[in-house]
């Protein structure tokens, strides 16, 4: 997607504090952290969001959450714990329209879910 900040991002174009990168998923620290550990996951195909997902991104998707739980052991927020955030659309919060996760750890949560 040529417009997209975040398929920017992936393939290198715009910087980042880069955490963690294999052939399909990307991580990297959040520009306006919420949590002292603020990281985004995201896929580098390109989905606007969660619904642009279907039954043949089940896999892809799985990928994501296993890589925020190895990313979330890597730093050290497995033990007092942590939180997994997708927003979709408006009324979900979401600003950048490609699917990510935001992993938050390193201060106790509170907030809507807390
Ligand atoms: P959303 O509200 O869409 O779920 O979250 C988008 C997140 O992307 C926000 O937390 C915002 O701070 C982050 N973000 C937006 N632009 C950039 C950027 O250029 N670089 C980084 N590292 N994060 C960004
Ligand atoms: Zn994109």
């Amino acid at each position: 997607m040529e417009d997209c900040i975040f398929c920017k991002i992936a393939s290198g174009l715009i910087p980042s504090q880069k955490v963690f990168e294999d052939e399909n998923v990307f991580a990297f620290r959040d520009i306006q952290p919420m949590a002292p550990t603020h990281i985004l996951i995201i896929p580098k195909v390109h989905h606007a969001n969660l619904t642009a997902m279907d039954k043949a991104d089940q896999t892809l998707g799985g990928t994501l959450l296993h890589m925020a739980n190895i990313i979330a052991q890597q730093e050290n927020l497995d033990n007092d714990g942590y939180r997994i955030a997708i927003n979709c659309g408006p009324w979900g919060g979401q600003v950048v329209q490609h699917v990510h996760l935001h992993l938050l750890g390193g201060r106790e949560l509170a907030g809507e879910l807390g």
